[in-house]
């Protein structure tokens, strides 16, 4: 029997991140310490039934993929299988041994399975193992997600902000990248070479007005239409977060102020001719930057709320960009800029 106490390590370490990819990268750890195994990976089929991120875990060795990636057919059917008759787990026999497959995660994106080629058939113990460390695995992950989301609107939360701004700047792209232990948030935007990354604040134009007059539940329903809006009109890898109140951010990449505008002006369109239920019109006042590796990020936060501002001022529905303002002469910039202070 496995050494009770170098499982309870096992499960210390991996219970013990904060982001998802570095808790799936311990997991494989631990189960190919704790079984003797070949390879184990870990990979999410999103709904159209592609790739989209791949972690494999060899010779004491992790990689990360999460470029579309091609499977082999019989792994794609036996997920498909396991998808069709609801089933957690499944063992093939292949060519080197056997591959057994958990479900790990679902939800209504996406499916992660968890893939351990082994030698030989596994051992009742180890299963018995497996499943534990597994349904640890999942409660966590749960536990990790509902902390990282807003309530109402499913959106990452303000929480999580942070961090993921802080990964624009800091991290090196990522595909066939080996994974470290100072890796990055989950909401993290997957850095492209000569792409400028914005900070889009979004606020509703008089929505006190719109709780005055139907209600706060009322106002909660617009809210949700409204990340609705937000999650179509962006992709997936333009970060999306719920701010607090009526205001939302986006970390957006677009290679240019004409190629962002004309993303950002789609969306305050879409958004005028919504049709919310019982309400004529509501439109959003935007604030943007582009984010800069030498400017501290909460100075960007300020420059995109000085933009938003001035949309505000100038009649709403509209966006406003603080390089504009910068041009005009009707904004500075500040004097703190990042690396440049010193908070204790
Ligand atoms: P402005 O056009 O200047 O943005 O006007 P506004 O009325 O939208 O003003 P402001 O953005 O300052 O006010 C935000 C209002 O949003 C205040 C509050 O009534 C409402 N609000 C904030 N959070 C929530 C929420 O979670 N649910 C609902 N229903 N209302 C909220
Ligand atoms: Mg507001
Ligand atoms: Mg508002």
């Amino acid at each position: 029997m496995y050494q009770s106490s170098t499982i309870i390590n096992h499960i210390a370490n991996f219970t013990s991140q904060r982001n998802t990819e570095l808790l799936a990268f311990s997991l494989l750890k631990s189960v190919n310490s704790m079984i003797s195994c070949l390879s184990t990976k870990i990979i999410t089929v999103n709904k159209k039934g592609e790739v989209r991120d791949h972690l494999f875990f060899e010779n004491n060795h992790c990689t990360v993929k999460d470029n579309s990636i091609e499977i082999d057919n019989v792994l794609r059917r036996s997920f498909e299988h396991m998808h069709d008759s609801s089933l957690a787990a499944l063992t093939l026999k292949t060519k080197a041994g056997y591959s057994v497959i958990r479900l790990l995660h679902h939800d209504r994106k996406s499916e992660q399975f968890l893939i351990i080629n082994l030698n030989e058939k596994m051992t009742k113990e180890n299963d018995y193992i497996l499943s534990g460390i597994l349904s640890i695995y999942s409660n966590f992950i749960q536990l990790l997600n509902e902390s990282q989301t807003d309530e109402l609107t499913g959106l990452a939360n303000r929480k999580t902000f942070d961090s993921a701004i802080s990964s624009v700047f800091n991290t090196r792209p990522r595909e066939h990248k080996e994974v470290d232990s100072e890796r990055r948030s989950p909401n993290e935007i997957i850095v492209k070479e000569n792409h400028k990354y914005w900070l889009v604040i979004i606020d509703i134009d008089d929505f006190k007005s719109v709780n005055d007059r139907f209600g706060h539940l009322y106002g909660d329903e617009i809210l949700i239409h409204l990340a609705q809006i937000i999650r179509s009109n962006f992709r997936n890898e333009d970060l999306q977060f719920r701010f607090g109140g009526e205001e939302f951010v986006i970390l957006l990449s677009a290679d240019n102020q004409m190629e962002c505008m004309q993303i950002l002006e789609r969306f305050r369109r879409n958004v005028e001719e919504y049709q919310f239920p019982n309400l004529d019109t509501v439109t959003v006042s935007i604030g943007v930057v582009e984010l800069k590796k030498e400017t501290f990020h909460i100075t960007s936060i300020d420059y995109a709320d000085q933009a938003l501002y001035k949309s505000k001022k100038s009649g709403k529905n509209q966006i406003t960009f603080f390089e504009n303002m910068l041009s005009q002469g009707i904004a500075k910039k500040s004097d703190i800029q990042g690396g440049s202070v010193d908070f204790f």
